[in-house]
């Protein structure tokens, strides 16, 4: 994959919503199917379109150079590209109840390696998710500038990263992504949503961003 960069070159304006793994009441009980169909189909649509409308203004800018607006399309394209990837990867990591996967060994290692044991990194993941200020994201991130694992948190999407860490694992805590279901308590959705994770999918994720590969738009690619 880090070798095809060409083929995987995203023009400016062309990137797609791409469709969820499964039907909509999969995730059920533990996400509705009214919440998956909103987050998606609205939600992160409008994080598609957002980020197509900011690279396309950007071409125009450079075309007539003139970058008065600079300022509103720079936080634009930060805002909905962050959101699109973020995205991408959270339907990626999540399967039905049914699936019950377990960590991978690949997995195991790094988390028992880095935070102790796998009960202390799952204490620090839903501990660091629930208190996201406002809304936002809690992340497990491989850096490669460090080579390990960290958990991280977002504040909306893009604020407060690390540059160059690879997101493995995603949790949307925005209202949107649980309000219906859950109302105020993101605690009981954010561990709830555990039993979510499709730890196949993480493992894959962690392998590859350990290669030094990049997982990151795993699901935007595919057929047009
Ligand atoms: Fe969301």
């Amino acid at each position: 994959m880090a070798n095809n960069v060409i083929s995987d070159y995203i023009p400016p304006g062309r990137h797609r919503l791409p469709p969820l793994p499964y039907p909509y009441d999969a995730l059920e009980p533990i996400i509705s199917s009214d919440t998956l169909r909103f987050h998606h189909d609205h939600h992160h649509k409008s994080y598609v379109e957002g980020l197509n409308k900011a690279e396309l203004a950007l071409v125009e800018a450079r075309r007539q150079n003139n970058f008065t607006f600079i300022k509103y399309w720079e936080n634009e394209l930060a805002f909905n590209g962050s959101g699109h990837i973020l995205h991408s990867i959270y339907w990626t990591i999540m399967a039905p109840v049914e699936f019950d996967s377990e960590p991978g060994r690949c997995t195991m290692r790094e988390i028992n390696k880095y935070f102790g044991s796998f009960d202390a990194f799952l204490d620090q993941l839903v501990s660091a998710t629930i208190k996201v200020e406002a809304s936002g994201w809690g992340i497990l991130v491989w850096n490669p500038a460090f080579m390990h694992l960290e958990i991280l948190t977002a504040e909306k999407h893009q604020n407060l990263t690390q540059w160059g860490t690879i997101p493995i694992l995603v949790i949307d805590v925005w209202e949107h992504a649980y309000y219906l279901d859950y109302q105020y308590d993101r605690e009981q959705y954010v561990k709830k949503w555990l039993c979510l994770i499709n730890w196949c999918e993480v493992e894959n994720r962690l392998i590859l961003a350990m290669r030094g590969e990049l997982p990151l738009l795993l699901a935007e690619r595919g057929p047009e």
